[in-house]
């Protein structure tokens, strides 16, 4: 592992104007506006535990502001909006995420701990394309011409689903914002966005973002808080007709219970323990490098991470040795150096409940290949780092390979054949994404279709793009995100019969 580098990107003026002055507060129907208790709470720098921002607590009665604000804004019209206006104000906000990308960038990384580099490239963009993409679907949104008796017309209208709750993690907040703000506003609905608690700062430039493209009052609100308070009430109001959630599958558990109140529809895009399967014929260059993306991209905190490498037996230690090697090379440091590719988890609760799943794993017997304890060489101490870690001797029972971490932290486990690659991949509550390496393209669709996971990548790993539906099978959730299965959600069918 490498020391930090000491190069930094400059901070963009507008990032430190954004930092500075009177917390940040709420966006409701319009307007920027106090929590109705006048709380706030401190969002902290993970690179160095210092505070970034105070941004104002949002709690039910907040959530009941939003939902009148967003109830009325949908009745006014938005919800019978031309399709063409709404195309133009997602291509707007396209188009301004884009021309504030390097700020954008900044933020995220200053608020969740990831590099530059992956912000700028990755989540920056990506949520550009997002609302781009779904900006092309308001247009193309039909209903349906029935083959019914001739005495009748009979046909069908996709209408939106009315006010949406949309509650989002704090791992990728721009991106996933995108991902649940793109599809909801395509189809004409009213949202309230919750941030998460730790990472809420790029969601509220994003707001101010919405009302300089556009968007009408009341159409998006964005209420931070926390989890139990926020979140909690926006689960169970009974004005809000949807929510969508992506998070743990603790809380996809109880937002289900919470739903049952008014019946809301629900889509859960929840946890994953997802198997990353190298066969021996596999390119073995390749493959190593998407056993190291996969699970230390974004320091692991990712719902897909290939955080079990299955590793086929006869070449087990040479794999899992080159793995190790090059997972010593990854270079750790401050988010907003530009050379660095993994920086600090995002918070003290997820640093101390990584750091209790390497404990765990020495305690079952699992062997530190590299890594595997927290990274405090000079200025590491001060934020929330963990080296790359990779465990091998792993057996899929162990708590390493069964629970998910949600950090830099891979489980090398050794596997005989494709139907023992196939029962232990499968052996877990989850089922999100699996990966699949070989020349075999006859095995590679096999062992393909054997899997029960949402999303399989051949012989690449963490694919995403618009086009293409994300989520998951068994408690990994329900609901595709993404492409034109996110309209199922965000849409509903009403069949109109005329007698003629
Ligand atoms: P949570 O599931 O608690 O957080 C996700 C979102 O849900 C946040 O906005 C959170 O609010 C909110 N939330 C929490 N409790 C409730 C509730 N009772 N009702 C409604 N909303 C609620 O994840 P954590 O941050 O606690 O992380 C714990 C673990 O969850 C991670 O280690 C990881 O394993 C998993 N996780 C999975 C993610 C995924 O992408 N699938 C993303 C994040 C975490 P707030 O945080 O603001 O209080």
């Amino acid at each position: 592992m490498s020391q930090p580098a000491m190069k930094m990107a400059t901070l963009d003026p507008k990032v430190a104007s954004f930092l500075e002055g009177a917390p940040k507060r709420l966006l409701i129907n319009g307007q920027w506006v106090d929590a109705a208790s006048g709380q706030t709470f401190e969002t902290i720098n993970p690179a160095t535990g210092e505070v970034l921002a105070h941004v104002a607590e949002a709690s039910a009665a907040d959530v009941d502001r939003a939902v009148e604000a967003a109830r009325a804004a949908f009745e006014r019209g938005w919800g019978q909006s031309k399709p063409t206006h709404r195309t133009r104000l997602l291509l707007a906000i396209a188009d301004l995420i884009d021309a504030h990308r390097d700020e954008l960038a900044q933020l995220e990384s200053l608020d969740n701990g990831k590099p530059i580099f992956e912000s700028r490239n990755i989540d920056v963009p990506g949520a550009a394309e997002c609302f781009r993409y779904y900006a092309g679907w308001p247009t193309k949104i039909y209903g349906e011409t029935n083959p019914s008796d001739p005495v009748y017309f009979s046909y069908t209208l996709r209408e939106p689903v009315g006010v949406c709750g949309q509650i989002i993690p704090w791992n990728f907040p721009l991106l996933m914002a995108a991902w649940k703000l793109g599809p909801a506003l395509a189809c004409g609905n009213a949202v309230i966005l919750k941030p998460a608690e730790q990472t809420p700062l790029t969601a509220l430039r994003l707001g101010e973002l919405l009302l300089e493209a556009g968007v009408p009052e009341g159409v998006v609100n964005i209420l931070p808080g926390f989890g139990p308070t926020a979140g909690a009430a926006i689960a169970a109001h009974p004005g809000i007709d949807k929510v969508a959630f992506t998070g743990s599958t603790e809380v996809g558990k109880d937002i289900l219970r919470a739903s049952a109140g008014n019946l809301k529809r629900v889509s859960l895009e929840l946890g994953g323990k997802s198997p990353n399967i190298v066969f021996t014929d596999a390119d073995h260059d390749a493959a190593v490098q998407g056993a190291l993306g996969g699970i230390f991209f974004n320091q692991g905190q990712v719902c897909c991470a290939g955080s079990r490498l299955f590793v086929e037996e006869r070449m087990y230690d040479e794999f899992t040795d080159k793995v190790t090697t090059f997972a010593q090379q990854v270079k750790l440091g401050p988010p907003l150096d530009p050379e660095t590719r993994m920086g600090p988890l995002v918070s003290q609760e997820q640093f101390d409940r990584v750091k209790s799943y390497l404990r765990a794993g020495k305690d079952e017997g699992a062997k530190v290949g590299t890594g595997g304890e927290a990274a405090t060489e000079g200025a590491l101490a001060r934020g929330y780092y963990v080296k790359p870690t990779v465990f091998t001797g792993v057996r899929n029972t162990m708590r390493i390979a069964q629970e998910e971490i949600f950090g830099p932290v891979v489980a090398a486990i050794p596997f005989t054949d494709e139907n023992d690659a196939v029962l232990q991949g499968n052996a877990t509550i989850y089922g999100l994404a699996a990966g699949i390496w070989t020349r075999d393209v006859s095995k590679a669709h096999k062992v393909a279709r054997a899997l029960k996971a949402g999303t399989v990548w051949i012989n690449c790993y963490n694919q995403m793009d618009p086009t293409a539906p994300f989520g998951g099978y068994k408690q990994s959730g329900f609901g595709r995100e993404l492409g034109k299965h996110s309209l199922e959600l965000y849409t509903q069918v009403k069949q109109v019969w005329l007698r003629v």
